[in-house]
């Protein structure tokens, strides 16, 4: 007699792992029709005649996802013989919601209990024999990935698929979970309008269904049938307060519940350190302040001091005068041209310096971002952040972005790819270089020192206005039809915490590192040699030649900038030097300084700006869009040439304004 068995669980419960073990090689893979979600199926080792299907992973039998509607008509419709139902031990409470709708299906079913070892290792003990009960079918504990008991589970299911006709099997089975006495009477009613009376074993599962309004049950039924639900369903819901789908959850819930209360002996809490741990970090009162305290470390090591001291002595000492030096002295030797001079040096050497001196200072965030993350503690950032970030529309896990843009944009935004919700990650995609980036801090230095008595504050204040603008434009952004909707409820399981490995840090901060000189080297530096070209050639005297370097103000790129220039009138500095410095910020922010320098001398800075119109020009440069190197990995991670240019015109139309909001204010203020 051929047998089929269909395997169902939760995503991750160890579904493929049992079903390779179970059938081998024998297997057939292909795709479902119409849709691109795998189909498995295999013959059961050692049967020619018992074949297993890997249905998709799926946390109930509602018709929201594609993997749910294959998962529920492969089982309405070609009505497997048995049920092996294989459950993530180590997390009941999710994965017995779904066994609860199994059990209602009128098939035999066999529970398969997995990943006792995680739960074991907590310290947790499972009763088996006590679910085998409360379920009212077998479960079995097995290890599909030791291949423990898998033989048993599915000899079990054999066993247990029963020769009989399907109407005869309603009898067999009792469903577990009973609701109360007004659910359960609608639902005997609802089973008298069902149209398919053939179907004796799924009545009950049936029923349910319509008692959810659930579409696909409901596509069923006669329109008088349907009148006559709606009345029985209403008024169910006007007796019990609620909507009839919420009532069917509770009552699952409340069955698993009281069900995991008598098989789960649960290891005392507060015992493991772990737990112990958490009590502290997660502490209402504390949790605060601990993350404010991580996080000043993290950035007074890897942006204050030691990344300071690297950064700098990669920026001035080995790109600053070593490299130059050493390659100057090779095209002296090799009698090369100026033209060749200037594109080694100021392209080429330039460019290649503003990627790796960076290098060292993202290398150690990245090794102390590393740690975090590998530690448990970032996971618990996440958690902490999240309602406040909620109420922005931005996600918790929008916050590991954001810090690591302080340190550089590109691993940012790169960093963004842990949030499973496009729009959640769109958000912060968008938002992460609205944080000062180191390369930026020069540049705010440059200002608070000319305009301001370098003072500390301007500093302050670039990171203040950084984290306004993420939450201003949560609060925007989320107005847009696109970005609407839920924002993705925090899912992210709290891991145990772990003394990370040396050897995995440093593969994580390595793997990061080259990945930032490969993804953002290339772009530097053809936009370095680009903006080289464009900054020392002109047309000088009907021809072009290459410039001396006081004459910048006939380059192409002066040229370029006195026609933009007027765009910044309204800003105050609308003059093409600062239109310029504008555009070589786009190669990199630290740019603008050389450019400045260049344009305006040592002491030109306080009569080409006044307090205000340097504020309103910092201010521009910090929020409009990122330099080239991020709007490379914008573009990358968007992976749409429309979501970049809606992403790089949001942020210049927001810098532009809040530039001009800083002119009037700070104008107004002190007029
Ligand atoms: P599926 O999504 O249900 O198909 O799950 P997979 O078969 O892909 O398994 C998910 C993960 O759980 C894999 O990494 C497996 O190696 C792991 N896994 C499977 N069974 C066990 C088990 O008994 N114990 C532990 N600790 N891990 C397991
Ligand atoms: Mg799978």
């Amino acid at each position: 007699m051929a047998v089929t068995i269909a395997l169902v669980g939760n995503p991750n419960s160890g579904k493929t792992t049992l079903f390779n073990a179970l059938t081998g090689s024998r297997q057939f893979v292909g795709n479902w029709p119409g849709v691109t979600v795998e189909k498995k199926e295999g013959l059961l080792k050692g049967y020619a005649d018992v074949t297993i299907v890997d249905l998709p992973g799926v946390y109930s039998l509602s018709p929201y996802t594609p993997e749910e509607v294959i998962a529920r008509r492969f089982i309405l419709e070609e009505r497997p013989d048995a049920i092996l139902n294989i459950i993530d031990g180590s997390n009941p409470e999710r994965n017995l919601y779904l066994t609860t709708q199994i059990l209602e299906l009128g098939i035999p079913v066999v529970c398969a209990v997995n990943m006792l070892d995680v739960l074991e290792k907590r310290g947790d003990k499972l009763e088996l024999s006590r679910l085998s009960t409360a379920l009212g079918c077998p479960c079995i504990a097995i290890s599909a990935l030791r291949s423990v008991n898998v033989r048993s589970a599915a000899d079990l299911a054999v066993q247990c698929a029963s020769p009989a006709p399907p109407d005869k099997r309603s009898g067999v089975l009792n469903p577990p979970v009973s609701f109360n006495a007004i659910t359960e009477r609608a639902i005997a009613e609802l089973q008298a309008l069902l149209p398919y009376p053939q179907e004796r074993g799924n009545r009950r599962f049936n029923a349910i269904k319509l008692f959810e309004r659930d579409e696909i049950a409901l596509a069923r039924l006669s329109a008088a049938s349907t009148l006559e639900l709606e009345r029985i369903v209403a008024l169910a819901e006007s007796e019990l307060h609620d909507d009839s789908e919420s009532i069917i959850a509770n009552g699952r819930y409340e069955f698993v519940e009281r069900t995991v209360a008598k098989c789960l002996a649960r290891h005392r809490p507060g015992t493991s350190a772990t737990e112990r741990i958490d009590r502290i970090v997660l502490n209402r009162v504390a949790a605060l302040p601990i993350f404010a305290a991580v996080i000043f470390a993290v950035y007074y090591v890897s942006v204050s001091t030691v990344g300071a001291m690297v950064t700098s002595w990669t920026g001035t000492v080995l790109f600053g005068s070593i490299v130059p030096e050493v390659i100057g002295g090779l095209l002296d030797s090799a009698m090369a041209a100026d033209w060749q001079r200037g594109l080694i040096l100021d392209g080429i050497v330039a460019g290649a310096g503003t990627v790796l001196g960076f290098v060292p200072q993202l290398l150690i965030l990245f090794f102390m971002l590393a740690f975090l993350e590998s530690c448990g503690y970032m996971a618990r950032i996440a958690f902490i952040l999240d309602r406040l970030f909620r109420s922005f529309g931005l996600s918790g896990k929008s916050f590991i972005p954001f810090v690591i843009g302080t340190g550089c944009g590109v691993p940012g935004i790169m960093a963004s790819r842990t949030i499973e919700s496009e729009s959640d990650r769109r958000m912060t995609i968008i938002t992460t270089t609205f944080m000062p980036c180191g390369a930026k801090l020069p540049v705010i230095a440059l200002f608070a020192g000319a305009l301001f008595q370098g003072s500390g504050l301007v500093a302050l204040n670039a990171y203040a206005i950084g984290i306004a603008a993420i939450l201003i434009s949560g609060l925007i952004l989320r107005r847009f039809k696109l970005f609407r909707g839920e924002i993705s409820p925090f899912v992210m399981e709290l891991p145990e915490y772990r003394l990370p490995t040396l050897a995995n840090l440093l593969r994580s901060t390595w793997e990061r590192g080259l990945s930032f000189i490969k993804k953002a080297g290339t772009l530097i530096l053809l936009s370095s040699i680009a903006v080289w070209f464009l900054s020392s050639f002109g047309i000088v005297g009907g021809g072009l030649r290459m410039l001396h370097a006081d004459e910048i103000s006939r380059s192409f790129l002066a040229t370029i900038g006195g026609m933009l220039s007027w765009v910044f009138i309204p800003l105050g500095f609308g003059t093409w030097q600062s239109t310029v410095a504008v555009i070589t910020g786009l190669l990199a922010k630290e740019n603008i300084v050389a450019t400045l320098g260049v344009l305006y001398g040592a002491g030109g800075m306080q009569t080409a700006f006044s307090p205000a119109v340097g504020l309103a020009f910092l201010y521009f440069n910090l929020l409009c869009p990122p330099c080239c190197a991020a709007i490379g990995a914008i573009r990358r991670e968007m992976n749409s040439a429309r979501w970049t240019t809606f992403a790089l015109a949001y942020q210049l139309c927001f810098a532009y304004a809040a530039a001009l909001l800083i002119r009037i204010a700070v104008t107004l203020i002190f007029a």
